[in-house]
């Protein structure tokens, strides 16, 4: 990995291309990028991977069409949040948001999402996002989080430290 100060939405920007290519037809996509962001210390090829995956899934979830959003924010982790994390510290992070409404995903898939080679699509999947996803997001000093409803959709969150408060 190669860490360097990386603005999140530049990332998006060159990626936008690949992904609006990417996801099927029917979904409507909305990006939100927030303003005035800090800066992440990164690796640019790894956090597109952490994109790229996110928007794949949430476009796997939705084979009849329906809506998919890309937003970042900045956050402030407190003392009483960041407890309930346990691998996370209070402090400043970025959010990167991918929320669609898809399918959803039922209990056991939940809790077996990170783990490798866990997948439901069969032949067409690899079970290899997610847990890259994961191991990506811990390198950078971050974690997700997720909410899913069956029927409804999906919304991932993966928070990345701010570089100003990583050292
Ligand atoms: P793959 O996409 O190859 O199946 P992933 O590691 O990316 O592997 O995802 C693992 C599993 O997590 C998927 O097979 C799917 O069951 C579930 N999943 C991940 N993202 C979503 C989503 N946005 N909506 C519904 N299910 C999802
Ligand atoms: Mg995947």
């Amino acid at each position: 990995f190669e860490f360097k100060p990386v603005d999140i939405n530049s990332v998006i920007s060159g990626l936008e291309d690949l992904f609006y290519r990417t996801v099927r037809e029917n979904i409507e996509i909305t990006v939100n990028k927030g303003d005035g962001l800090s800066p992440i210390l990164g690796d640019v090829s790894q956090l597109e991977q952490v994109v790229m995956n996110l928007i794949v899934n949430a476009s796997d979830a939705m084979p009849d069409g329906g809506k998919l959003i890309l937003e970042t924010s900045s956050i402030e982790l407190d003392e009483l949040y960041a407890s309930s994390h346990l691998t996370a510290q209070p402090g400043s992070y970025l959010r990167l948001t991918v929320s669609d409404t898809g399918t959803g995903m039922d209990q056991e898939t939940c809790e077996k999402i990170y783990e490798p080679f866990f997948t439901t699509k069969g032949e067409l999947g690899t079970g290899l996002g997610l847990s890259t996803v994961y191991g990506i997001v811990k390198q950078h000093g971050g974690f997700i989080n997720f909410y899913s409803e069956q029927g409804k959709g999906t919304t991932f969150h993966v928070y990345l430290p701010v570089s100003d408060s990583q050292d």
